[in-house]
């Protein structure tokens, strides 16, 4: 992914609205791009900004936590994804197994 493609995506990233593929592209260039992980910081805080000042919000942010908080939240729907499919494939296998040894046994 360059950087250009990860600029165009930082807004559906933060509203979680990519594909797990993208969502994995974006935080490995993120981890790896300064410059990324700059304006993602830069989205976040003018995001936050907007809201607080839209509504009467009584919750706090913490302006320094912001992108670390949102990359992590995506990289625990990542993991969340591929512990899905790997149980999926799991089970798929044992149905086949379980076929199997019926036909076996018929
Ligand atoms: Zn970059």
């Amino acid at each position: 992914m360059t950087c250009r493609q990860c600029e165009q995506k930082i807004s559906a990233f933060i509203e979680d609205r990519l594909d797990v593929k993208t969502t994995r592209e974006m935080l490995n260039h993120i981890k790896g791009c300064p410059e990324c992980y700059e304006e993602l910081e830069v989205q976040l805080m003018v995001g936050c900004a907007q809201k607080a000042f839209s509504e009467d919000h009584e919750e706090q942010y913490d302006l320094r936590n912001l992108a670390p908080d949102l990359l992590q939240a995506r990289r625990e729907r990542v993991i969340q994804s591929l512990v899905l499919k790997y149980y999926g494939m799991v089970l798929g296998a044992l149905i086949l197994l379980i076929l199997a040894l019926l036909l076996i046994k018929f």
